[in-house]
């Protein structure tokens, strides 16, 4: 075994193949991967290997694109047969949601170059003899769908990978993983010890275990899945002809045929976590004992809909253990907080995922960043807080929704309450409807007290609707408080604080007392970071942004302070607070304020360190809602006080709490993009338009590539419309077409209270960003009149906010 490598890749399922073949691809050398028994030890060998593009998340879709489009070239770099059937598949749809669902899948499918389309389900009984059409509404087919055979790909991306030049060693357990003072890892095994510069863990089904050699604690959960084999179908055994594959939504199960029988997946009603406490090491090419009785409703289901089952005899029931993560997405990059510690982990779909995860974990390792953002599989969306309990509770919760439909205002039950702040109970009495963001809950609306806190999961407005527009309207004539604590606060201080952040921020670094806006670039020029840096003084900068992206910007922070005398803290969760926006909003705050807080005395985009209500705070005077607004920030314990006194000193003003949806609302008459969705590393800082926050005139990383595209022009550009609709509002990721061709997509949108009417954001070709432009936007399934406006229609000279 070799003494030294670049990379150890821990595990030999087909993540850690997929990941080491692609390392070696890309050019790495010395990439070697341990696996402690034979490759496929852990849930690969026993995979029902059907592959599909279908995804919450765009890109995760796109890249179960890449991964499926990968098979064939696969097998001819190996020269191992990888057993790909492309008889493309169909997801059904039994009732109107899914349908809906099945519309904005498809809309989703055209700018991603994905090719799916509606079939009529006279087809699906053509493509399909088995299936009952009668049982379904709709059926979206997607060619690239079919199976592979689990085995063979995880073997042909190891011995691609050897092709290459990599190596792989099987029965080589890693019993420790020590890491050096230079940041390097010695990885022990039985058969000797190997210095490496960066580790990988894929340990899948041992994720866990794995993590813990490190110190690293994972919110990861194997849970228990079944499916069945069917013995010989006699309409299958007279087919030449292989039928497609299917996913039955309402079912929450798949199928396709198998030999000459079929074989039927299903996730149960109830899941099965197992293994709590830990995998066992001993575990191996094993299976679990069937649990009929847990999927017996579901097996029925199948049975009516696809009859021909019902009939067939059982070859096999199989149940085997796979990994989920607490949202049931992939969790790979970098581990915040730890040095050339990198995961590929949680990875639920591995042969529909393990690909485009190999792809993106590589490029992240070789040239610092994936070629398209990976936000929905990036470890760091997730904290402290996500612990191996919290993360049995959602893998479990995430396992029984696997095929479910989500709406886009629908929040998920479980692991709920993980985070709270001091002021939860009194704004819960007062009618609080809850959202959580990186495990904390934050108010989203505001009822008519907690019996009347409730909201149906819907495609369309909601009944919240009413309620968010008195929220917004007394925000825009009167004054709202709305709750801080969930955006997130980096501190950077020290002596080189100002020209550390010269170099990590591409705009401009205020001077002491005042705040500045600023893009924060990757150096190909992508956006990684929209922020609010604030100067406390010379030596202490307060950073302000996005609270899912705190682990990720601390990981970036953390990964640039090299060569800087400068310490960075994440202290998102040592200052809650509350915001004060309205025209009554400065007469509120001088009510509870010794300061001079007028106009000319705290000026727009001022901060300071002062008193609040008596209590010590963290003033600034901003708001992402367009108005007079201020921002009071404290510590924890004082928040309480300061709520109490705010409730106080604006009860004569008109005063009303209002929630997130409210904020996103009126940002959006603003022309305000948000970090995560319409902000993010797909996008440039000129195709987004923060390139105005640029200082041109320091260097900063991302510069080069910046001032590029400043002398070539941005190819696409951010655009705000406004949609004819009348009872429907984009959520994201709708089609944008012209002339009923596809050239871009929604980013994010909603209703505009105050203006009354329902708005967009996205991207479009730069030749199509025009004020006034014509455009459509398809939203399920249905295309709307759209018109681009350059300029925010509330308030476009700011001086609202500003006055
Ligand atoms: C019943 C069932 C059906 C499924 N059907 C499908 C499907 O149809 N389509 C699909 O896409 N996915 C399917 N999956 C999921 C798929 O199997 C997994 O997503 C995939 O196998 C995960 O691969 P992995 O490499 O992350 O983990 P694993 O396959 O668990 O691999 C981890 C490897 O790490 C090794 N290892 C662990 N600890 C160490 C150590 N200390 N040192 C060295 N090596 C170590 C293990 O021996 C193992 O080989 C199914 C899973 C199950 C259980």
């Amino acid at each position: 075994m070799e003494s030294h490598a670049k990379v150890v890749v821990i595990g030999g399922g087909v993540v850690g193949c997929s990941i080491l073949f692609h390392l070696a691809r890309f050019g790495w050398k010395d990439c070697v991967l341990l696996e402690r028994n034979e490759l496929t030890s852990g849930s690969s060998w026993h995979a029902a290997g059907q592959i599909h593009t279908i995804s919450s998340d765009p890109n995760i879709s796109r890249l179960q694109g890449y991964t499926i489009k990968l098979y064939q070239e696969l097998e001819e770099l190996s020269g191992q047969s990888v057993g790909l059937h492309s008889t493309g598949g169909f997801y059904l749809a039994s009732n109107r949601d899914w349908y809906d669902y099945l519309k904005r899948e498809r809309s989703k499918a055209r700018y991603m170059g994905l090719d799916q389309e509606f079939i009529s389900l006279e087809e699906v009984a053509r493509l399909h003899p088995l299936i009952d059409p009668k049982r379904y509404i709709a059926a979206l087919w997607d060619p690239l769908d079919g199976d592979v055979d689990p085995s063979g790909v995880t073997y042909a991306y190891a011995k691609a990978a050897k092709k290459l030049g990599a190596a792989y060693h099987t029965h080589s357990a890693v019993i420790e993983t020590n890491q050096r003072s230079d940041g390097s890892w010695d990885l022990v095994t039985d058969k000797g010890t190997i210095n490496a510069e960066h580790i990988v863990n894929a340990g899948g089904l041992w994720a866990r275990e794995v993590g813990h050699l490190s110190g690293l604690n994972l919110p990861v959960q194997p849970m228990e899945h079944h499916y069945l084999i069917t013995e010989s179908i006699p309409q299958i055994a007279e087919r030449e002809e292989r039928l497609p594959a299917g996913i039955d939504y309402e079912g929450n199960m798949y199928f396709r045929q198998e030999g000459k029988g079929m074989l039927l997946g299903t996730y149960e009603p109830v899941a099965t976590p197992w293994s709590v406490a830990g995998t066992p090491q001993h575990f191996g090419h094993e299976l679990l004992e069937p649990q009929l009785d847990h999927i017996a409703e579901r097996l029925q289901l199948g049975f009516e809909r696809i009859p021909a089952l019902a009939d067939a005899g059982i070859k096999d029931m199989i149940n085997g253990p796979f990994t989920f993560g607490p949202d049931g997405n992939p969790m790979i990059g970098p581990v915040p907080g730890m040095r050339n510690y990198w995961a590929a982990v949680g990875v639920m779909a591995g042969f529909c995922q393990a690909g485009g995860v190999g792809k993106c974990l590589a490029e992240w390792m070789i040239e610092g960043e994936p070629e398209i953002d990976v936000w929905a599989m990036d470890i760091a969306r997730f904290g402290d807080y996500a612990s191996p309990h919290y993360g049995t509770i959602k893998s479990t919760e995430n396992y029984e929704r696997r095929f479910m439909l989500t709406f886009p205002n629908e929040t998920l039950p479980a692991g709920r309450g993980q985070r709270t702040t001091s002021i939860y109970d009194r704004l819960t009495a007062r009618g609080a409807v809850w959202g959580d963001g990186f495990g904390l809950e934050h108010a989203l609306w505001f009822a008519d007290g907690p019996d009347d806190a409730h909201e149906e999961p819907t495609f369309r407005r909601s009944r919240a609707h009413d309620y968010v527009a008195r929220e917004v309207k007394a925000v825009r004539e009167n004054v709202g408080m709305i709750e801080i604590a969930n955006f997130a606060k980096h501190s950077i201080r020290g002596v080189d604080a100002r020209r550390f952040l010269d170099h990590v921020m591409a705009g401009r670094v205020p001077a002491p007392g005042r705040i500045s806006l600023s893009p924060m670039l990757t150096p190909k020029g992508k956006l990684y970071g929209d922020l609010t840096i604030a100067c406390l003084n010379e030596q202490e900068f307060l950073i302000f942004g996005s609270g899912a992206a705190q682990e990720m910007h601390r990981r970036w922070f953390e990964s640039h302070l090299n060569g800087f005398e400068v310490a960075y803290r994440n202290e998102s969760s040592r200052y809650h607070g509350i915001g004060l926006a309205g025209p009554s909003a400065r007469e509120l705050l001088s009510r509870i304020s010794r300061d001079d807080v007028s106009a000319e005395g705290f000026r727009f985009r001022d901060i300071r360190r002062t008193y609040v209500a008596g209590v010590p705070a963290i003033l600034t005077r901003l708001s992402f809602s367009g108005e007079q607004g201020y921002e009071i920030y404290v510590e924890p314990e004082y928040q309480m006080k300061l709520y109490r006194s705010i409730l106080e000193a604006g009860e004569d003003l008109g005063l009303r709490h209002y929630g997130a949806r409210a904020l996103m609302s009126m940002r959006l008459e603003k022309n305000w993009g948000v970090w995560t969705l319409d902000f993010r590393p797909d996008f440039t800082a000129a195709e987004s338009g923060l390139d105005v926050f640029i200082d041109w005139n320091k260097d900063f990383i991302g510069k080069q590539a910046a001032e590029q595209e400043r002398e070539r022009g941005p190819a696409q550009r951010l655009v705000v419309m406004i949609i004819e609709t009348d009872d429907i509002d984009v959520s994201n990721d709708e089609a944008i077409l012209k002339d009923g061709e596809c050239v871009g997509y929604v980013t994010s949108g909603g209703y505009a209270h105050h203006l009354q009417k329902s708005m967009a954001i996205g991207y479009v070709p730069t030749a199509l960003a025009i004020d006034g432009a014509a455009l459509e936007i398809e939203i399920n399934g249905e295309m709307y009149a759209a018109s681009i406006v350059a300029q925010p229609l509330y308030d476009p000279s700011g001086n609202k906010m500003r006055n």
